[in-house]
């Protein structure tokens, strides 16, 4: 049969690119279909257009991550790891450095060079590429799939993957069309949610500290004087509240106790000192610079841009010279350099989100191949499943392993 394919891919992400390639490279007949003019789309602005492709971390450290997804990506994550991603990305002549944390990114620094290799590896094979395809429905017959539906007709196939993403960055493609696509056949969906996200604050004068960040922060977040997370990095102030690497990492948490009300975040600005040191040291820099203006004192501690609301909320007169400060003031200092409070109202919508957590229940899904246990030849990879890891290249390593795996166990 003319149109006939042993695996048609839904999605031109690094899950479906990569299941693609994977299925040719074993001689499959294989179609990737992408809705959008161009694949990869959310690929190309990783890391901001560098990619941070993986990490340095160990299987077990892996599995850790991904928190309850993690046990289900072992199978995926031993055959495609982060050794071989790297040994995969180096065939193809992209050289891989390591970052702080053990982050990866292709030495280039570009994440088109990491496209270019998706798309060598799938050409390679001879994989059929059809971009401006639109999957709307899939064909399911007895107990297996047969096709599927796409905005200019028809496609059958033997097996399909659903390599959709989740639904962050709409612009890109990933719109959550998987999830319906998914339920239309009954897998169970689990509510979807933004896993790495920044916060709005209660707090407006975070406004003109716009683009400000606060480097080795210790931030840990309350709720209900309880502790729910707690992260050591660089947090960064934006027009509507607070961001940065830390408190993305520590924002799933933070989300899923939002729905129970506000959550506190307490900045430690300075976590390597107690606050008695923290107070020997002020008292220095207070007898140095006594005729100074109190919050010319503080740039030896805090941004500059921030002692002006510091010294406010202080509630320390703007103009008072150091050298005029009284012993209340100066522990108010002290108090607050070891615990700037901000109050988390809400998170930013999902749309900015940089992972979307829930998706495909992984209860339905053979974690050895990826393939549906209620419908035969009808597998999930990368974002769509109920899969999230923090940020350090986990994303795109889950991504690319699962879909590595799915296309090694098409029949
Ligand atoms: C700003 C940003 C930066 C990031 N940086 C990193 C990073 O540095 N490291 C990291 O590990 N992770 C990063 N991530 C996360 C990572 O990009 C995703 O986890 C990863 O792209 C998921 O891959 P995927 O193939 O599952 O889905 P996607 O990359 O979302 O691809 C899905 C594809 O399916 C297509 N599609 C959707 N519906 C249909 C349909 N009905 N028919 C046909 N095609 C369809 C979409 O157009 C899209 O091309 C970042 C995310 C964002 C938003």
């Amino acid at each position: 049969m003319k149109d006939w394919y042993d695996l048609i891919v839904v999605g031109g992400g690094p899950a479906g690119m990569m299941a693609a390639g994977r299925a040719g490279a074993r001689g499959k007949k294989v179609i990737l279909l992408e809705k959008k003019d161009q694949l990869g789309k959310k690929l190309l602005i990783c890391a901001s257009g560098r990619c941070n492709v993986t990490n340095t971390a160990s299987l077990e450290i892996f599995i850790e991550e991904y928190g309850k997804g993690g046990s289900f990506l072992r199978a995926a994550l031993q055959r495609f790891d982060n050794e071989k991603l790297c040994s995969f990305l180096l065939s193809y002549g992209i050289e891989t450095v390591v970052e702080n944390k053990g982050r990866v990114f292709p030495k280039s620094q570009r994440a088109d060079s990491v496209l270019m290799a998706l798309k060598t590896y799938m050409h390679g094979h001879e994989v059929q590429i059809q971009t401006n395809s639109e999957v709307l429905e899939l064909k399911v017959e007895s107990n297996r799939v047969s096709g599927v539906e796409t905005n200019h007709g028809n496609i059958f196939g033997k097996n399909i993957v659903i390599a959709t993403g989740g639904c962050s960055y709409p612009a890109t493609g990933s719109t959550g069309d998987g999830y319906r696509l998914a339920s239309s056949v009954g897998h169970t969906i689990y509510p979807t949610y933004p896993a790495i996200i920044a916060f709005e604050t209660e707090e407006t004068w975070v406004k003109p500290l716009q683009g400000t960040p606060l480097k080795n922060v210790n931030i840990t977040a309350y709720q209900s004087g309880k502790k729910i997370a707690e992260q050591f990095g660089e947090a960064l102030f934006t027009h509507y509240g607070v961001s940065g690497p830390a408190i993305l990492d520590m924002s799933k948490r933070i989300v899923e106790c939002l729905h129970q009300g506000y959550v506190q975040i307490r900045i430690d600005l300075k976590p390597k000192h107690t606050p008695e040191e923290l107070e020997s040291i002020l008292l220095d820099q207070i007898k140095r610079h006594g005729s100074k203006a109190m919050k010319s004192c503080l740039t030896f501690f805090i941004p500059e841009k921030l002692t002006p609301i510091f010294v406010n909320l202080c509630n320390i007169e703007p103009q008072k010279k150091a050298s005029q400060i009284t012993t209340p003031e100066r522990k108010r200092i002290v108090k607050l350099l070891k615990g700037l409070s901000l109050t988390s109202v809400r998170h930013r919508p999902i749309e900015e989100a940089i992972v979307t957590a829930g998706g495909i229940s992984l209860d339905e899904v053979d974690a050895k191949t990826m393939q549906s246990k209620l419908w035969k030849g009808l597998y999930f990879a990368g974002e769509v499943l109920d899969i999230d890891g923090p940020t350090g290249g986990f994303n795109l390593q889950a991504a690319f392993s699962t879909g590595y795996l799915t296309g090694d166990s098409v029949d």
